[in-house]
C-alpha cells in the first residue's frame, strides 16, 4: 500500500483526554478515531491489525470445531424478557423502539439469541455437542466509558456458545476452548494469566479470566510465577476454603428487594451519597452467602446487586453489622460459606470479612492490615484469610504476587440458566426430554488490540509484534524528488510485492524528519529507507522494537527480511 494512497492521519499531539499509552498512540498513529464517547472508527491501519487478531482466532476456534455465524446486532427485546435480562442488565443495555413502538435492543451478547436459534434447531442429542461462534459488533451502554478502546460502548467481540447433552460434554468443550484462549492469547505476544473468577450472582458452575497484566487494567489478580495458580482477588480469598461444588447450580431462593431506607443508613455511616453507590449487602444464593460491599462503580457488583434485586433472597447487613465497618474504598468479597458456616456470617465472619476490606484502596484489594488472631481473638473461623502478597501459592509452588490485568476474555460454564429460561430442550438417547447444558466464551477482540499496545510500545510509538502488526515492512523514501531514489525504492517495492510481503510504502513528499516519526509512531516491525546510497544500491534497515540497524544493499532486502 502506498501511504499517498491511504489514511493515515497521525497527530504531533496527544489529544487531551487520552490518558493511557494505547488510547494515546492508537490515536497519534491514526489507528482509531473517536465519533462519540466509547464509540470508535478502525481507520485503515487499525482495520487490518483487527483483521490480524481476527485470523489467528478464527484459526483457533477452528482447530477446536466452532463454527462460525452471525447473528444480529438488532434484537427483538421480547427474548431478553424470556431470559430475565431485560430487566436484570439495566442500564447497561442500549434499549430502542421501532416505528411500530415494538421495543428492542442492540445486542451487549448474544445468549438469548443463539439460545432460541437452537432450541428451535436442533432437537436430538445426535446433534450435540455444538459449539457456535462469531465475530461481531456488540453495544453496552457503560457507565464510564474509557480507556479508548479498552471500555467502549460499541466495541467488538468474539462470542463463542457451545450446547452439550450434560455437564462431563460441557467440562470437555471448557477444556478445549480454555486451551483455544490459551493459544489465541499466546501467539498474540500477550503477557497474559488465565485466572480463577467469580461466576457472579445468576450461578454458573465454573469461570475463567483471561487477563493481560497491565498497570492500567481496573482488575486485580493473585499469581505466582513458579506455579499455575492465578485467580482475581474477588476469588483468592475464599477458594481455598470452599472449592467450587461439582454440583449443578441453583438459582437464588427466597425474595426481598433491598430496602432504600437501610442502603441510605449504610451510605450515611460511609459518609457517601447513595447516588455514588455505596451498597452493603449480605445474600443468600443456593447453599452460598455471600457480602458484597460496593462504592463507586465495580461494575461486578452492580451486575451482582442487579440480579439480587429481583432474587429470592436478600438480606441487607443490619445497622449494627454496618457499624462494625470503618473506612471507604470497599470493593466485592465473594462466597464466603457453606451452610455450616452461617453462624460464622452472623457472628465474626461479616466483621472479619468487611474489616479486612478496609486495607483495601480505591484501585483495588490489598488485604493488608487484618490479623485475624489479633482483631478476632474468639473467632472460630479465625483461619479464614485473604491471600497476600509473598503468601505460598495454593498448591505450594510459588509465592504469591499481585498485579493488575484487563479482562481480555472469559470462559464461562453457564450450566442450564438461558436453557431453562428458553425452553432449549433435546431428546436424549432414551427418547426423553431434556435441557441442554451450556457454555459461553468471549474474547473482547477491539480490548486485546488495546491492550498488545498496551504492552507494546515506547516514547515514540507502538512496536507491534509481527503476527499482527498491519504490515511487515515499512518502506520510505527519504527525498522523493531525487530520481535515483525514487527508482530504487519503487523497484524494493515491487520486489517486496512480489514475494507478499506486506509492505506500506511512504512515497509522500514529506520531509525526512515527518517520514521517520510516522514511522516510529505506526510501529511496522521492520523499516527500510532508501536515502543518500541510492545511486550505490544501499539502504538502511531498521528493526522498529530493538532499534537495531544494518546498511544492506537492495539485492539483499529480501533475504534479510526473511
Ligand atoms: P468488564 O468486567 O471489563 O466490564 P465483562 O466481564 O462485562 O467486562 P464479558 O461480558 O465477560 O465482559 O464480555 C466478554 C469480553 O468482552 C470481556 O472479557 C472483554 O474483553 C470484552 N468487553 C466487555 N466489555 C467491554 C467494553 N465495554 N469494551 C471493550 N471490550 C469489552
Ligand atoms: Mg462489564
Ligand atoms: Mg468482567
Ligand atoms: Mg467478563
Amino acid at each position: 500500500m502506498k501511504q499517498s494512497k491511504t489514511l493515515i492521519p497521525t497527530l504531533k499531539e496527544t489529544p487531551a483526554d487520552a490518558d493511557i499509552a494505547s488510547h494515546k498512540w492508537l490515536l497519534r498513529a491514526g489507528y482509531i478515531r473517536q465519533n462519540a464517547s466509547g464509540v470508535y472508527s478502525f481507520l485503515p491501519l487499525g482495520k487490518r491489525v483487527l483483521q490480524k487478531i481476527e485470523a489467528i482466532i478464527r484459526e483457533e476456534m477452528a482447530k477446536v470445531s466452532a463454527n462460525e455465524i452471525l447473528m444480529p446486532a438488532l434484537q427483538s427485546a421480547d427474548l431478553w424478557k424470556e431470559s430475565g435480562r431485560w430487566d436484570k442488565m439495566g442500564p447497561e443495555l442500549m434499549r430502542l423502539n421501532d416505528r411500530h413502538e415494538r421495543e428492542f435492543v442492540l445486542g451487549a451478547t448474544h445468549e438469548e439469541v443463539v439460545t432460541s436459534m437452537i432450541r428451535d434447531e436442533v432437537k436430538s442429542y445426535k446433534k450435540l455437542p455444538l459449539t457456535l461462534y462469531q465475530i461481531q459488533t456488540k453495544f453496552r451502554d457503560e457507565r464510564r466509558p474509557r480507556f479508548g478502546l479498552l471500555r467502549g460502548r460499541e466495541f467488538i467481540m468474539k462470542d463463542a456458545y457451545s450446547f452439550h447433552e450434560s455437564f462431563e460434554s460441557l467440562d470437555e468443550s471448557y477444556q478445549d476452548m480454555f486451551q483455544a484462549y490459551t493459544n489465541v492469547f499466546t501467539r498474540l505476544g500477550l503477557n497474559f494469566r488465565p485466572v480463577i473468577a467469580d461466576s457472579g450472582a445468576i450461578g454458573g458452575k465454573g469461570t475463567h479470566e483471561f487477563m493481560a497484566l497491565s498497570d492500567v487494567g481496573e482488575d486485580t489478580i493473585a499469581f505466582s510465577d513458579s506455579s499455575n495458580y492465578a485467580a482475581n482477588v474477588e476469588m483468592a480469598a475464599v477458594l481455598d476454603q470452599y472449592p467450587a461444588s461439582n454440583e449443578e447450580p441453583k438459582e437464588l431462593t427466597k425474595v426481598s428487594t433491598p430496602n432504600q431506607k437501610n442502603m441510605q443508613e449504610v451510605a450515611d455511616f460511609f459518609g457517601h451519597s447513595l447516588d455514588e453507590g455505596i451498597k452493603a449487602l449480605l445474600f443468600h444464593v443456593d447453599d452460598r452467602y455471600i457480602l458484597t460491599v460496593t462504592r463507586g462503580d465495580h461494575e461486578v457488583n452492580e451486575i451482582k446487586l442487579k440480579n439480587l434485586c429481583e432474587a429470592e433472597s436478600v438480606e441487607l447487613a443490619t445497622e449494627a453489622e454496618s457499624k462494625e465497618i470503618i473506612g471507604a474504598g470497599f470493593g466485592s468479597l465473594g462466597p464466603i460459606g457453606t451452610p455450616e458456616k452461617v453462624e460464622v456470617m452472623a457472628d465474626h465472619a461479616v466483621k472479619y470479612l468487611v474489616n479486612a476490606t478496609c486495607g483495601a484502596n480505591e484501585d483495588g484489594f490489598h488485604y493488608t492490615n487484618v490479623n485475624p488472631e489479633r482483631d478476632f481473638p474468639n473467632t472460630k473461623y479465625a483461619d479464614i484469610r485473604f491471600i497476600q502478597e509473598g503468601d505460598l501459592s495454593p498448591d505450594g509452588e510459588g509465592k504469591i504476587k499481585f498485579a493488575k490485568g484487563i479482562e481480555v476474555g472469559q470462559v464461562f460454564k453457564l450450566g442450564k440458566l438461558y436453557a431453562e429460561k428458553l425452553g432449549a430442550d433435546f431428546l436424549n438417547d432414551q427418547g426423553k426430554a431434556t435441557t441442554m447444558v451450556m457454555g459461553c466464551y468471549g474474547i473482547g477482540v477491539s480490548r486485546t488490540l488495546a491492550s498488545i499496545v498496551e504492552q507494546y510500545h515506547d516514547d515514540n510509538g507502538i512496536t507491534w509484534p509481527k503476527q499482527v502488526a498491519p504490515f511487515q515492512v515499512h518502506l520510505l523514501v527519504l527525498n522523493s524528488k531525487k530520481e535515483d531514489q525514487t527508482l530504487l525504492a519503487d523497484a524494493i517495492y515491487k520486489k517486496l510485492l512480489a514475494e507478499g510481503i506486506e509492505v506500506l510504502y511512504d512515497d509522500r513528499a514529506e520531509r525526512a524528519g515527518v517520514k521517520f516519526a510516522d514511522s516510529d509512531l505506526i510501529g511496522i516491525p521492520q523499516r527500510i529507507t532508501v536515502g543518500k546510497r541510492a545511486s550505490e544500491g544501499f539502504v538502511e534497515c531498521k528493526v522498529r522494537e530493538t532499534g537495531e540497524q544494518t546498511e544492506c544493499h537492495e539485492s539483499e532486502v529480501i533475504s534479510y527480511l526473511k
